[in-house]
């Protein structure tokens, strides 16, 4: 059975979903793997070391997309790229199928296995898959370093003949992934780190990071089955932004990751909140790409309010550090293929009752199969 990885086309994306080590554990379960030349160079890895570990560098993406049997691609497929497929080609990707239903119905027509990693379901079984989670791990910590950077200011407490310069305060909103890595880095950095998120089963993860949770009573809360936080009312979400206010006026850095699973982010961080907060002050926004959790929040880009506030609305920070999400990324698509492969037979057995499968399995046999988008 035959994978292919194409080059990402946008200039952006730094990321590619096969390293060498993924690679040889897929060429060691029998696979033949091809990649377009060059898909690796923006994270680091040469074609020389793919050829190293038996990956066939190939020039012409519709050929290595016509041969495939299985797709690997961070880049969501043109309809053009759908046709040079051939029927029934298992596609592994990040579709954003929320935002993208157009996609889904064109790879339901061009007959192709979509498979929305992104849906991959958060059971401790799936773990090994989850590129949703692997990402915002290194998003998170980034997030920490591009502020650390920016900030007028060092993170630690430093005592030193010349005087005692005071650690300083960094505010985490939504303690999911990214924001318990976030709280970690801002502690090994030496801050004072606070944090809050809507579900209550989040304060012992906060405690036990060393840093402080935030308490603001919204009455009733709670979390899906899956583990994601449910939809604030506008009353509840009023509460919070008061709640949050005077934290905000008073941190160095602000690191927001409130997500909402499939629907737009909440706005928690407010002009006005923004408004009294000390010039030099640094917002980064994780959740720029859905909408954003701050007012004025512009995804990629990094503005400066009228008060000297810094918001920095970079909306895949992982792509700054693109060996390591590499690495990840290409283990999470690599994980997916050997739990469903069947070795003696060499079969990709995707079991419609599969759990997995169900939840991430979009298109088949030409139809939408997926309960959610049909
Ligand atoms: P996410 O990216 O959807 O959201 C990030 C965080 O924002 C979440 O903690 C959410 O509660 C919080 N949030 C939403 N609205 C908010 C608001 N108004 N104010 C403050 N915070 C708000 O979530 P995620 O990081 O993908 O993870 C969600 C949960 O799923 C976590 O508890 C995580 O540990 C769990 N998880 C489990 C598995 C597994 O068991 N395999 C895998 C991954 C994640």
């Amino acid at each position: 059975m035959r994978i292919f990885v194409p080059k990402a086309k946008d200039a952006a994306e730094t990321r590619t979903p096969l390293s060498p080590e993924s690679a040889r554990k897929l060429i060691r379960l029998g696979f033949s793997v091809s990649a377009e030349a060059g898909h690796g160079l923006p994270s680091g890895y040469v074609d020389e070391i793919f050829a190293a570990a038996g990956v066939e560098l190939i020039s012409d993406p519709a050929a290595g997309r016509a041969a495939a049997d299985v797709i690997f691609s961070i880049e969501k497929p043109s309809p053009a790229e759908l046709d040079q497929m051939g029927k029934d080609t298992l596609f592994l990707g990040l579709l954003d199928p929320f935002n993208r239903k157009d996609l889904v119905q064109a790879a339901a027509t061009a007959g192709i296995r979509a498979v929305s990693m992104e849906m991959i379901p958060r059971t401790t079984l799936a773990q090994k898959m989850d590129v949703l989670s692997s990402q915002a791990n290194l998003a998170g910590y980034f997030a920490v370093i591009r502020a650390a950077d920016r900030l007028n200011k060092i993170l630690p407490m430093m005592m030193t003949p010349a005087g005692t310069i005071a650690p300083s305060k960094v505010f985490i909103i939504g303690v999911g992934v990214a924001g318990l890595q976030a709280i970690a880095t801002a502690k090994r950095l030496g801050s004072r780190v606070f944090a809050f998120d809507t579900r209550p089963v989040v304060e012992e993860q906060v405690k036990s990071l060393g840093a402080k949770f935030v308490k603001i009573d919204l009455g009733e809360t709670g979390q899906t089955e899956q583990g994601y936080a449910r939809e604030l009312t506008p009353e509840q979400i009023k509460l919070q932004q008061e709640g949050m206010a005077k934290i905000c006026s008073e941190s160095d850095i602000v690191i927001t990751t409130a997500k909402l699973f499939g629907r737009p982010a909440p706005l928690l961080v407010t002009e006005e909140m923004i408004g009294r907060m000390q010039p030099g002050s640094i917002i980064v926004d994780l959740a720029a790409e859905t909408g954003g959790n701050v007012a004025g929040t512009i995804p990629d880009q990094e503005i400066m309010t009228d008060n000297g506030v810094m918001i920095i609305g970079v909306s895949k920070l992982e792509n700054l550090v693109p060996q390591h999400a590499s690495q990840m990324i290409a283990a999470n698509m690599a994980n997916f293929v050997e739990h469903f492969w069947d070795q003696e037979s060499e079969v990709l057995n995707l079991d419609p009752n599969d759990e997995i499968v169900t939840g991430c399995l979009l298109t088949q046999d030409g139809k939408i199969i997926h309960e959610q988008f049909k």
